[in-house]
């Protein structure tokens, strides 16, 4: 099915691995019938930090400026900045969301982080009731798609980075999942600087064969939220707790229950 896909897309260099997995995923996307924006980051000079000039008019508090509740408060008045706004049409349209970026210091680089801060304002994104699986953006899906100057092996349970779930643990659901997002399993290009180009070839293949089923795969596992009892600071309930204590492996790499953490459960579906 045709669905609407967003890119949000992070490289400086148009002759970049970022911007090859970039063009595959637009052509092979929109040879499927898929109506694809990109979102082209430095291209637009996109406005990293968040600060009160995301705001036209007057802010409610200025001497002790709080950036969550005056943007939530100009979104509901229509005093968002014009980047700002623009971002929210594109994913509000869009029932796909894809991140297309080179990992930067075991994350995203600051300016597809400015784009998480600015754009996934309170209200729009999130609110404390709507949130993890109750949340705004449960209709929708999203995805990471980078690349590594490491090799696999270092993101390893025994690896000198750590294990890559750890990694990714923040964006997929501290960010992602948090909004409501189905996460689908991330795409990771392992070190494209440092292999030979028929590897980086073969990658790319590999990645244009996964679009073509994009649309249907099922996305991560997360807990869902009424597993967590409001009333008692957000913790387990406790029968899920006393089912859970036969498992050989904690719930997720976050709520890990100081058991060892499910094998892959932030790069493989099913899991
Ligand atoms: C500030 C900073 C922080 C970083 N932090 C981390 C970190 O925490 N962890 C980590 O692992 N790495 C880290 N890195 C490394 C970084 O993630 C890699 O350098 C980056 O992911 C490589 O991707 P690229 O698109 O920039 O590669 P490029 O260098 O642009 O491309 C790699 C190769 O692919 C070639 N190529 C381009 N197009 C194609 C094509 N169509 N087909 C085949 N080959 C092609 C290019 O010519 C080049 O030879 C960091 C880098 C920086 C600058």
């Amino acid at each position: 099915m045709a669905e609407k896909v967003l890119i949000v897309y992070a490289h400086q260099s148009t002759g970049s691995f970022n911007a090859a997995a970039k063009d595959a995923a637009v052509t092979a996307l929109t040879a499927q019938g898929c109506k694809v924006e990109v979102s082209d980051l430095y291209a637009m000079k996109f406005k990293a930090s968040a600060t009160a000039d995301d705001i036209t008019g007057e802010v409610k508090d200025a001497e002790h400026f709080r950036y969550g509740e005056e943007t939530m408060l100009a979104w509901q008045e229509g005093r968002l900045s014009a980047d700002i706004t623009e971002e929210h049409r594109k994913l509000s349209d869009a029932e796909v969301v894809i991140f297309q970026f080179p990992m930067y210091w075991f994350t995203v680089p600051a300016i597809m982080k400015g784009w998480l801060d600015r754009v996934l304002t309170l209200g729009f994104a999130y609110t404390s009731e709507k949130r993890y699986s109750q949340g705004l953006f449960k209709d929708k899906k999203a995805m990471l798609s980078f690349t590594t100057g490491s090799q696999e092996s270092m993101f390893s349970a025994n690896g000198i980075n750590g294990d890559i779930n750890v990694t990714l643990w923040p964006l997929q659901n501290g960010i992602l999942h948090y909004c409501g997002f189905q996460v689908l399993a991330p795409q990771i290009f392992w070190a494209p600087p440092h292999i030979p180009s028929e590897a980086r070839r073969s990658m790319l293949e590999a990645w244009c064969t996964r679009l073509q089923g994009l649309m249907g795969e099922t996305p991560l596992t997360f807990t869902p939220s009424d597993s967590f009892d409001g009333g008692l600071g957000f913790q387990l309930k406790e029968d899920i707790q006393e089912k859970q204590a036969a498992s050989e492996f904690g719930l997720t790499v976050g709520t890990h229950l100081g058991k060892p953490l499910p094998p892959n459960s932030q790069v493989k579906a099913g899991v």
